[in-house]
């Protein structure tokens, strides 16, 4: 069957059309910033979509943030101004198609189910390192989503108590440090104090301009500065995962998310960090930390098969 499938990031709109497991189509727009334009700009990749697969009648979206059961993003942290928004209703309305809604970070982990690193895996816990931090969790072969559709919201786990302020107005939450905004954060720190000019060149000059890609780009280049950012960034991701794996036990994380396209930079230090921090490891069986294979395009491709298989039986 053909679906479309629609990810929200932070930062940019994505939508593909999968016929069989294959991407056949594919749109993006920049990410808008309020409820009303986010709407528009859904039903617009919709129909563009639409534009180059005509058939493609189910909708699946992915939502960054609080996605209950009835297709109401309630409140997303890194899209300010978008609350209490029923997307699943308006676009559903707007298009005359029926629509399915979930969790972004949920979405990523049907797909790399079905069809990428996590496919022989029962007990799974994916985490989307981009904008901020989202989990999806699969235990004992089965999509966890919680009382109310919640379950997963990992970044906003406290790391560091009377931490860094974060945008869903608490402090000290995990993504606040391990995320690509918390790698541009440092970035811009260290900028700032004089001691990164690699960073500051790559950023334009600029050193409020240093954003989480730059470290990873010049950490690959081999700039001390920004490996020593990375590793930084790697060990904060560390006591995240380690939380989780205290918590639930998977068998397999799979890392997704804008910074998984910086696998070969990060992969190893995330690894070596998480090995240091597990705890009572010597009595575990060893638990792989995995890139996602289907990269930026996990969530949508998630999200078109939720619409073509799974809502029904998720609601
Ligand atoms: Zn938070």
């Amino acid at each position: 069957m053909r679906a479309i499938g629609i990810d929200v990031g932070g930062t940019k709109v994505l939508g593909v059309v999968v016929d069989d497991g294959e991407v056949v189509a594919e749109h993006r727009v920049p990410t808008p910033t309020t409820g009303h334009a986010l709407i528009a700009s859904l039903v617009l990749v919709v129909r563009e979509l639409r534009g180059v697969v005509a058939d493609a009648a189910a909708v699946g979206i992915g939502l960054p943030g609080l996605v209950d059961r009835h297709g109401i993003l309630r409140y997303a942290p890194n899209l300010p101004g978008v609350v209490e928004l029923p997307v699943a209703r308006e676009v559903a309305g707007a298009l005359g198609l029926p629509v399915a809604v979930d969790n972004d970070a949920t979405c990523a982990l049907r797909a790399e189910h079905a069809m990428g690193a996590a496919r022989a895996a029962r007990d799974v816990v994916l985490v989307t390192l981009g904008t901020g931090i989202g989990a999806g969790l699969q235990m004992d072969g089965v999509v966890v989503r919680g009382a109310n559709g919640f379950a997963g919201e990992a970044g906003h786990m406290v790391v560091e108590v009377d931490g860094i302020p974060c945008p869903c107005g608490r402090r000290g939450c995990w993504e606040r440090y391990a995320s690509g905004s918390g790698l541009g954060r440092r970035g811009r720190e260290e900028g700032e104090a004089g001691r990164a000019p690699a960073l500051v060149a790559l950023a334009g000059g600029d050193p409020l301009a240093v954003r989480g890609e730059h470290v990873t780009v010049a950490a690959r280049q081999g700039d001390e500065v920004a490996l020593a950012l990375v590793d930084e960034m790697a060990d904060w991701t560390a006591v995240g995962l380690v939380n989780l794996l205290q918590l639930l036990d998977p068998g397999m994380f799979v890392v997704a998310g804008g910074l998984a396209e910086a696998a070969d930079v990060l992969l190893g230090p995330v690894s070596a960090a998480y090995r240091r921090r597990a705890v009572s490891a010597e009595h575990r069986p060893p638990v792989d930390i995995v890139m996602a294979e289907l990269g930026e395009r996990a969530g949508a491709i998630g999200a078109a098969i939720f619409a073509a298989t799974g809502a029904e039986s998720a609601s």
